[in-house]
């Protein structure tokens, strides 16, 4: 029996299997425990051998047992520490960076190069009155020119002022030149607009503008020309920029704004449908009737306005074809800029 129990338990090799070992050889009901409780049969002269018979092999199988157990506790002990091992020297999980928005990033690099030509930058709200948004900017109710913009107006009261959400961040020139006049003026109005459109490839209902005022003394179209000239060479690099004449109801004359195509430089492309030209703005100099309306009088005062969209720079900038795409959401797109 010692030796069949020795051979099965050399077999053993979990806890469990070794405790039901001990329950079935070392047991009140193994063959041991038997013998133990038929001790009590035997003559006097019998039972010191037999006991001590009995106790070596119970001691033998006793120190069996805690070798094994010992044996089988170190393994179960270094399983589990090679399971939970920290490999210091695996490369860790790259961690997701956060980046400003493309477009705050064009905003804030718009917003430099023009202060270090000495604009401040002039916020203005994103509701306004149908009085500042068309007819101080000389687009009276019912001129046609209203149908340049598709407007979202804002339910209100009977009888209380027309508002809505600006068109254009041109009504802000007119809360600058109020605060600065009679002085000299010389801000960009960056910020949202809001157009009633169906949206497409070239429209949003939603969109950003930076607007740009410089009113002072013998401002001219040359001013103009220098200042976007200097703002086009920073934010786009080395392009040539034209003016074509172009129509708004608050400056005169105006002008549409194209520079040399960043991509083909001016041989013809995709992007500048082959004319070395893209768009970019548009400006003119300030119509004397809206600076009449801001507090200026223009015989004396002269000034100029533009207005550029920063999503328009940053197609521009990357050949990206739908300015929509900044605005969709995608990591996957945004986080390439
Ligand atoms: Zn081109």
């Amino acid at each position: 029996m010692q030796q069949a129990a020795l051979a099965e338990l050399g077999s053993i090799n979990t806890l469990e299997a070794l405790r039901a070992w001990r329950q079935r050889y070392l047991g009140k009901q193994s063959p041991l425990g038997e013998i133990s409780k038929g001790m009590g049969k035997l003559s006097a002269a019998e039972r010191p051998a037999m006991g001590q018979r009995i106790n070596a092999v119970k001691q033998l199988l006793e120190q069996a047992f805690a070798a094994c157990e010992t044996e089988l506790q170190t393994a179960a002990q270094a399983a589990e520490l090679a399971r939970d091992q920290v490999d210091v020297t695996m490369p860790g999980r790259p961690v997701q960076s956060g980046r400003l928005h493309p477009i705050t990033q064009v905003l804030r690099e718009i917003e430099a190069a023009f202060a270090q030509m000495g604009f401040g930058v002039w916020e203005s709200p994103e509701v306004e009155s149908d009085e500042y948004n068309f007819e101080l900017l000389n687009i009276p109710a019912n001129h046609p020119s209203r149908d340049m913009w598709d407007t979202f107006y804002v339910q209100t009261p009977q009888g209380a002022d027309q508002v809505v959400l600006r068109t254009h961040t041109s009504p802000g020139q007119l809360h600058a030149m109020r605060y600065f006049a009679p002085g000299p003026t010389r801000v960009i109005l960056p910020g949202k607009c809001y157009r009633y459109e169906a949206v497409d490839a070239t429209h949003d209902m939603q969109f950003y503008q930076v607007e740009g005022i410089a009113v002072g003394d013998n401002i001219t179209m040359a001013d103009l020309k220098g200042t976007l000239a200097q703002f086009a060479e920073q934010v786009l690099g080395t392009v040539k920029i034209r003016f074509r004449p172009s129509y708004f109801p608050f400056t005169e004359p105006s002008v549409e704004v194209d520079v040399s195509c960043t991509f083909c430089q001016g041989s013809g492309c995709r992007m500048c449908k082959h004319t070395g030209w893209l768009e970019i703005l548009g400006a003119g100099m300030i119509h004397p009737t809206v600076l009449r309306n801001a507090g200026y009088d223009p015989e004396k005062m002269s000034g100029f306005a533009f207005g550029l969209g920063p999503g328009r720079v940053l197609q521009l900038k990357y050949g990206v074809s739908e300015s929509r795409l900044f605005f969709t959401g995608n990591v996957r797109f945004l986080e390439q800029f």
